[in-house]
């Protein structure tokens, strides 16, 4: 979530009209300034070259403004784990860990998918909660938050029940979120650029999945100044996502 004066971007919803695109996924880190030979495909990020491509977050929290990271469940994006931190340096830091969270993600028994639901469900409440906070009162200038429990829903599930319900949940904590930045005095008067991503579809029986069309094909929505439903998107790829957060907060490279 970001600002410069009057624009800032979160990750997160709006309750005006999003414009919203079918994207195909990207490789991981995939940016325009990076390499194809250096792009990151998989989970493990071991042997990246963010410290010559840092994330938009710890671009933004160079340039000096106040920024939030938060992340519900996946430890390489916050933590030292697995070749991470993917965003390495941010004003205000928050983890929020899953216990056990590797159980459950294919072919597993009954109860260790409710465990898991269960579990992420609880992270990515306390996340929420804990981030709102901090936006409604530190009021960062740029901020990525990530939820986690639909990425687990889907691998562990697929698209049943369970997965509905983790996506309705996510839903209304990225209102929260939005709720939170907009609760500030100055608020109203505030623009205020938004994009929510994800970053992989599902089969419908669940499991990781490869490279088919219904994995590789995700969505990105976005809302705030000069985003117009409607209009050519402006977020089709992942690697437009960082020069229009960072644009938006006035950061070199934006
Ligand atoms: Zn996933």
């Amino acid at each position: 979530m970001l600002d410069q004066g009057t624009q800032r971007i979160a990750m997160g919803g709006d309750e005006h009209p999003l414009s919203i695109s079918q994207r195909r996924r990207d490789p991981f880190l995939h940016r325009s300034d990076v390499p194809p030979a250096e792009f990151k495909t998989g989970n493990d990020l071991t042997g990246h070259r963010l410290a010559e491509h840092p994330d938009f977050v710890t671009r933004a929290t160079r340039a000096g403004l106040p920024t939030l990271l938060a992340v519900s469940g996946w430890p390489p994006l916050a933590l030292a784990e697995d070749g991470g931190p993917l965003f390495a340096e941010a004003s205000t830091r928050e983890f929020t860990a899953v216990p056990r969270a590797g159980l459950a993600w294919d072919a597993a028994r009954e109860a260790s998918r409710k465990e898991g639901l269960t579990a992420w469900d609880a992270a990515d409440e306390a996340i929420t909660a804990r981030a709102a906070a901090i936006l409604a009162g530190q009021a960062p200038r740029v901020s990525f938050v990530y939820l986690g429990a639909v990425d687990f829903a889907g691998h562990a599930t697929g698209s049943g029940t369970a997965y509905r319900a983790a996506l309705l949940a996510a839903d209304q904590r990225v209102g929260r979120l939005v709720a939170a930045v907009r609760s500030q005095p100055s608020g109203p008067e505030e623009d205020w650029t938004i994009v929510v991503v994800t970053d992989h579809g599902h089969r419908d029986e669940g499991g990781h999945g490869g490279r088919e069309p219904e994995v590789t094909t995700a969505w990105a929505a976005a809302a705030g100044p000069g985003i117009r439903p409607g209009a050519p998107p402006l977020v089709a790829r992942q690697e437009e996502v960082a020069p229009l957060v960072l644009a938006a907060a006035g950061c070199p490279g934006g």
